[in-house]
């Protein structure tokens, strides 16, 4: 946590020393003590320190200097850090000016030049003063601070990015918070340079993408080798559990990610019914967890990176990323698990990311604060989601077109729904239209059996149905099923008994694909069962075909 500061304005070289000496002293261990040689260059260093999210405790500033006097410096400091105390130096011819500055200006006092000694003249004035502003004074925080309009997709994908790695940001809307205004002013930022992030040494990333942030945080992209025993794509259950079994079993393992580690079981506010956790575990600490398990055991991680195609290269499976690097390996293991599918009506997609959501969304949680939010879907995770907009919006409507949740929830979920006085349950509703300028504000529901249709005023949608496999990145290379799911195992034998495109003796390993030392395991893979124990379970499995396999090469 960095100090706050103390800034001292003299433009006599002697005298600044000799302040800058005397507080160093006294007040060096929980003060930071800056200076400037002009009132100018004093503004400038304060406009720099509220962009590096310092605090500034006082201004001691000499009376007489050229250009801009002390009270006109420190009257104007007041406009960049107001709650600091602000102290003239002056000598005795001055104390006219001095006893002015404080009826008039905003100055708190006058000390008279020279102040020696300082521990009767000068260190009780400033304790009273720093004591008054140390009562009053909350560490800055003192992570990212991202400065966007809150309804936008930009805004929307860099927050979830930086939730989703636990990278701890502080979001400013520009439209409501002064300070964000300010910050942009300090940063020379125009309204179509957002979002824009504000890093810890006080410089900023103008239009800032994710993977920029990342490339800034050192978040890590490229791989360290060209070569490995075991590369990994997706580090939902399913991948992580393969990385760390792979690994402490002395595989040389890569495991890439494109958005964050953790996949939809990160995004789950509460997984109840994971074996071990008897109080459920949030998503979130689950996913942190286990990638702190993976490093340990040397998995190397790449993220944010996205594989975008596979070639097989002999004995060698080629992986080419979104940036153009490209890494060899054995054995690729596919866990690039499902994302949902999109929800059709007109208004939705132009409102996407901003009101419109898929997935759990839990960024937006203060979005829906005292409004209405609905959840489309019947399942498990729509249940969950609810249960968690329900502690923040005024109310959450569960819109499903069956009868009611008992097919498609589990009893728990459906329990605890009902005992929530704030959700509610419209079966045989879809969702037609979505309104909003900015951001969603209306939705038009239709009620199938009824023929009706009716305007609700709406601060969220969060849409949970159904899931499409992530796989287009294979195409042409391995085999799916009609809807994309990637076939392992016994799957690849057809309705006549025979394998086909298979060009080896013995059959394929448990996962592995219709291309031999390309396996997959987890959510993407034909048939598997969409749990989170079963991704970890998948994957855990899949490490022992992927032994057998290595012991043929
Ligand atoms: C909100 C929510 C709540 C849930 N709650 C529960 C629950 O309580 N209990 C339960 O058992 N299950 C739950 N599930 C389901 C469970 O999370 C999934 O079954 C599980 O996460 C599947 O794991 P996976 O590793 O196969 O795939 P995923 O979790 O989908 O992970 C795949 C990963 O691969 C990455 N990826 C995709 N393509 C690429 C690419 N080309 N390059 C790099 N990376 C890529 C994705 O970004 C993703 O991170 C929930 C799901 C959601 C969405």
């Amino acid at each position: 946590m960095a100090r706050p500061t103390i800034v001292v304005v003299d433009d006599d070289p002697q005298v600044l020393a000799a302040v800058k000496s005397d507080l160093k002293r006294r007040y060096g261990a929980q003060y930071r003590i800056v200076h400037a040689d002009s009132g100018a260059a004093g503004l400038e260093l304060a406009h720099k320190l509220r962009l590096r999210n310092d605090d500034v405790a006082l201004f001691l500033s000499d009376q007489r200097m050229p250009q801009m006097s002390g009270t006109e410096f420190l009257t104007q400091s007041s406009g960049i850090f107001p709650r600091a105390k602000r102290i003239l130096l002056t000598a005795y011819a001055d104390t006219n000016a001095a006893i002015e500055a404080i009826n008039r200006a905003d100055v708190h006092y006058y000390l008279l030049k020279p102040w020696h000694p300082p521990e009767e003249k000068l260190f009780p004035v400033l304790d009273d003063f720093l004591d008054d502003w140390q009562a009053h004074y909350r560490p800055a925080f003192d992570g990212l601070r991202v400065l966007a309009y809150r309804w936008t997709r930009d805004a929307h994908t860099l927050k979830t990015f930086l939730a989703r790695n636990q990278v701890p940001y502080r979001f400013l809307d520009v439209e409501r918070v002064a300070e964000a205004k300010n910050l942009l002013a300090d940063a020379e930022l125009s309204d179509s340079e957002l979002p824009a992030v504000l890093f810890p040494d006080g410089t900023a990333l103008p239009n800032a993408a994710p993977s920029q942030v990342a490339e800034r945080l050192g978040l890590k992209t490229h791989a360290d080798a060209e070569f490995f025993d075991l590369v990994i794509i997706g580090a939902g259950p399913a991948g992580l559990a393969a990385a760390v079994y792979g690994a402490s079993e002395g595989l040389h393992t890569l495991l890439v990610e494109r958005d964050a580690p953790g996949g939809q079981a990160g995004e789950s506010s509460r997984i109840e019914n994971y074996l071990g956790f008897p109080a459920g575990i949030a998503g979130s600490e689950l996913s942190r967890r286990a990638t702190t398990q993976a490093r340990r055991f040397g998995v190397d991680i790449l993220c944010p990176q996205e594989a975008v195609s596979v070639e097989v290269d002999g004995p060698s499976r080629r992986i080419v990323f979104a940036d153009g690097g490209e890494v060899l390996c054995h054995v690729l293991l596919i866990a690039s698990g499902v994302s949902y599918r999109r929800l059709e009506a007109p208004g939705l997609l132009e409102l996407t990311g901003t009101g419109v959501y898929y997935g759990a969304a839990a960024t937006e949680a203060p979005t829906v604060e005292g409004r209405d939010a609905y959840v489309v879907g019947g399942g498990n995770s729509a249940g969950q989601a609810a249960m968690y907009f329900s502690r923040f919006a005024r109310s959450v409507t569960i819109l499903i077109r069956g009868d009611d949740l008992t097919s498609s929830m589990s009893q728990y979920l459906i329990d605890q729904i009902d005992a929530t006085p704030n959700i509610t349950v419209r079966n045989h509703t879809r969702v037609v239209e979505a309104r909003g300028e900015k951001g969603l504000e209306q939705l038009v529901l239709r009620h199938d059996p009824t023929d009706t249709t009716d305007v609700v005023e709406a601060a969220g949608l969060f849409v949970f149905i159904g899931a499409l496999p992530h796989t287009e990145w294979l195409d042409g290379v391995v085999r799916r099923d009609a809807k994309g799911f990637v076939l392992t195992g016994a799957d690849l034998v057809g309705d006549d008994g025979q394998l086909r495109n298979w060009p080896l003796e013995r059959d394929p390993y448990l996962f592995e694909t219709s291309v031999p030392g390309i396996f997959a395991a987890g959510d993407v893979r034909s048939g598997s069962v969409k749990r989170v124990a079963s991704g970890v379970g998948e994957g855990s499995v899949s490490v022992s075909s992927i032994h057998r396999y290595l012991a043929t090469l």
